[in-house]
């Protein structure tokens, strides 16, 4: 099973900032990404995976940060 990647970078509800792979909520019902805390309001909601676009450049050669 494969999560989904997102590029946004911040709770769409309480403002939070990602780091490079966290994993977040995509709330279907609001069509917001969300952390962990606000998504536990939500019923329907799919995992996401948000990933920085610069440093998953930088990981494809090695892991490093
Ligand atoms: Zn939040």
């Amino acid at each position: 099973m494969e999560i989904q990647e997102t590029s946004v970078s911040y709770c769409q509800a309480c403002g939070k900032d990602f780091k490079h792979l966290d994993i977040v909520y995509f709330a279907v019902w609001d069509n917001n990404i969300v952390c962990q805390k606000c998504a536990e309001a939500h019923h329907e909601k799919e995992l996401r995976v948000y990933v920085d676009g610069e440093k998953a450049r930088g990981n494809r050669v090695g892991k490093h940060d």
